[in-house]
């Protein structure tokens, strides 16, 4: 009978914290299994190592001189298989490095925009791939691929004619338990207004942030729908494209998302038991979870405000929504021009 007592008085303090933070409370953490991401820095470049229950993929792996370092992570994480070899798009800073995993992994599928692409670096890539009876194969949109237990969808690139080739970028949403993480290589605004036309979930807690936080990326109505915990980005201390670009870093601090450099923090590896995530090193910043939803509208104007805004109504006048769609269900569709431009 105690016990039953308690399992009661459990349920009680987790109606109580859903209720407190007007926000679903979280479910319980996922044990028996085993989840990382390793944002390797590769400087002025893309390379990332995810791992789950023992199964690997790498998305990415640098430019061509990285590839003793793609090389070296692998060797030390004792990966021997790769399931999956992601080529996000054709360019060098993303593709370079990436023959080195064939050197020391045995590949299963490797996935790539494009079968065809006229630079030697592309050539290397495929050498590889061939070398290991591969052949580059576009993934299925919208099908879900498992990695242990975790899993994959591939959104994008939803077209084929992009003029811009960082828009075929493959973009794809992890899922490990309640935990969601979205790589969306170097896609731009116009990728990513596709996207949120598919009507795709492109919710995430950590979104690898486009093109290197370049301002051709990351567009206000791309972020609304992500809304992210934490942005990674991925880029060299002093480029010379001025990456990450002011507008985007204030945009992210204005939708409260914590941002992480690899020009600041080197490699970053990132944790999650299904429930929630954690960055190695890192504390996690008290703005990303606000106490009554992230979404404040005004009862007399009608314009939703983020929380994070200098110009809330008055408590009296507020509503609270954790999300902007619970927020357009009830009718508030109209967004405050200085804290959601
Ligand atoms: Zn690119
Ligand atoms: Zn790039």
């Amino acid at each position: 009978m105690k016990k039953r007592y308690m399992i009661f008085a459990v349920l009680i303090i987790l109606l109580f914290t859903a209720t407190a933070t007007g926000c679903p409370a979280d479910e319980e953490p996922m044990t028996q299994s085993s989840f990382y991401v390793m944002f390797i820095d590769v400087g002025q470049a893309d390379a990332s190592l995810i791992m789950c229950d023992g199964r690997y993929m790498l998305i990415d792996g640098g430019n061509t001189e990285d590839s003793s370092r793609i090389y070296s992570v692998l060797k030390d994480k004792g990966v021997e298989v790769l399931d999956y070899v992601v080529s996000t798009h054709a360019h060098e800073d993303h593709i370079g490095g990436l023959p080195a995993a064939f050197n020391c992994c045995q590949v299963q599928t490797v996935f790539s925009p494009v079968t065809e692409y006229d630079t030697s670096t592309f050539a290397k890539l495929k050498n590889a791939a061939r070398a290991q009876g591969k052949s580059l194969v576009m993934p299925k949109l919208g099908q879900k691929y498992s990695l242990g237990s975790a899993f994959f969808t591939v959104f994008a690139p939803l077209r084929k004619d992009y003029e811009e080739v960082n828009d075929s970028s493959i973009v794809l949403k992890l899922e490990y338990g309640d935990t969601s993480f979205l790589f969306t290589g170097d896609a731009e605004r116009l990728s990513e207004y596709d996207m949120v036309e598919a009507g795709y979930d492109l919710s995430a807690d950590v979104l690898k942030v486009g093109h290197h936080g370049s301002y051709t990326s990351t567009s206000y109505l791309f972020l609304r729908e992500v809304m992210p915990t934490y942005g990674v980005i991925s880029l060299g201390k002093g480029n010379e494209y001025g990456h990450p670009h002011d507008e985007i870093l204030s945009r992210l601090n204005n939708a409260d998302v914590q941002v992480l450099r690899t020009d600041e923090l080197g490699d970053i590896i990132c944790h999650s038991d299904g429930a929630t995530v954690r960055f190695e090193g890192i504390e996690p910043d008290v703005r990303g979870t606000p106490p009554a939803g992230r979404f404040v509208g005004n009862k007399k104007t009608g314009i939703l405000h983020h929380n994070s805004c200098g110009g809330l109504p008055k408590e009296n006048n507020r509503l609270y929504f954790c999300t902007i769609t619970d927020a357009a269900r009830a009718g508030y569709i109209k967004y405050c021009t200085n804290c959601m431009p």
